[in-house]
């Protein structure tokens, strides 16, 4: 609450321009920083809220952490809160990128600097950075793993393709669905590739017409065993594209329950994130690969862009075009993910201490 008072002050001090941006050399008062995460339902978003909290936590500012369990007024109401109560700063993963342009006025009105976390705030020019991996690549390393295990370029096939986008309100899922479309098409229009379901979208962007909204996994189950139910009875399926790991989890159990046997006929299955569970799969031979953000990568990149506003300087941005909001083009930091497959969890999750060996059972 002090923390509260005294950066009460440093808002009132702060340049009346919204999203004060540092970039003039001079020290801005930033004491204290509201963080804004979607849900405790997925593991990684525990990991993200409390690494960066830590690490603000640990260089002295007062941070406010909050978890709106995917409900979109909760996550309104908790920022208001934030912004009543003094922040400097406001770190948000917005559960819908679409619907924050008002309370983000209030906070631009208070001379607060907005830093959209991980997923783009839609429609708004009161967002001033963007830190995030880079998320159509994300969805082409997934495109592109397919294409490799199949041998895409030299066999025939047909193979029997299921695949699934992310939640339609999270702007990322469509950047996830355009990057892995983009390398599989081509495949499609071949005929090396077919959608026996028809849920194959018309264009990239229409990616929401098979959008599993939360990015739930019991979404994802029903859709799937509805598919296995009606198009599978007398074929198999060869491979299912799944933007993220919880998808993935859901996925798997519907492959399970119909009978797929893991190392036999279990397509492959591609997902993101490096959940404990899914990390699970992989071992098992349920999950093909994952593609892992090193959310701790993120963390510091979004503390020292907050670091870099302290002292008066500009955050470093890496792209200045990719991410058009509507309103702006938002400067962003984008960080590399990798893929992960069953070969790499040692040495890549466990040896780097992303996940101990007891998470995943080793
Ligand atoms: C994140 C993914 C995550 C998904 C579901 C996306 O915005 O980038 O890492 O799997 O949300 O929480």
């Amino acid at each position: 609450l002090a923390g509260g008072l005294i950066i009460g002050l440093a808002a009132c001090d702060a340049p009346a321009e919204s999203g004060a941006g540092g970039g003039g050399g001079e020290a801005a008062e930033i004491e204290s920083v509201g963080i804004s995460m979607p849900t405790r339902e997925l593991e990684r978003w525990i990991n993200d809220g409390e690494q960066l909290k830590a690490n603000l936590d640990d260089a002295g500012y007062t941070t406010d952490l909050q978890y709106a369990e995917n409900d979109t007024d909760t996550q309104i109401s908790q920022i208001q809160n934030q912004i009543a109560s003094g922040a400097d700063v406001l770190v948000i993963a917005a559960i819908d990128g679409s619907v924050l342009a008002p309370v983000l006025q209030d906070a631009a009105d208070e001379g607060i600097t907005v830093i959209a976390y991980d997923r783009l705030i839609n429609g708004t020019e009161n967002v001033d950075y963007y830190a995030t991996f880079d998320n159509y690549l994300v969805g082409q390393l997934q495109g592109q793993y397919i294409v490799d295990q199949l041998d895409l370029d030299n066999e025939e096939g047909p193979f029997n393709l299921e695949p699934f986008a992310g939640s339609p309100d999270d702007n990322n899922a469509k950047f996830f669905f355009s990057g892995a479309w983009d390398v599989l098409k081509p495949y499609i229009d071949e005929g090396k590739l077919v959608v026996k379901s028809g849920k194959e979208p018309a264009s990239n962007d229409d990616w929401a017409s098979i959008g599993i909204q939360g990015w739930e996994s019991a979404g994802a189950q029903d859709e799937m065993e509805n598919r296995l139910a009606t198009f599978y009875t007398d074929d198999q399926v060869d491979v299912v594209l799944s933007p993220n790991d919880s998808l993935a989890q859901g996925i798997a159990e519907a492959l399970a329950s119909s009978g797929y046997t893991p190392g036999t006929d279990w397509p492959l299955l591609t997902g993101q994130d490096a959940d404990k569970a899914s990390v699970i799969n992989l071992l098992a031979d349920k999950q093909s690969m994952t593609v892992w953000k090193d959310t701790r990568k993120l963390g510091e990149q979004v503390f020292s862009m907050i670091e870099a506003l302290k002292a008066g300087d500009d955050p470093e941005v890496n792209d200045e075009e990719t991410y058009d909001n509507g309103e702006k083009v938002v400067p962003s930091y984008l960080l590399t993910p990798e893929v992960v497959v069953k070969d790499d969890v040692q040495s890549k999750l466990i040896d780097s201490g992303f996940l101990t060996a007891g998470d995943v059972g080793l």
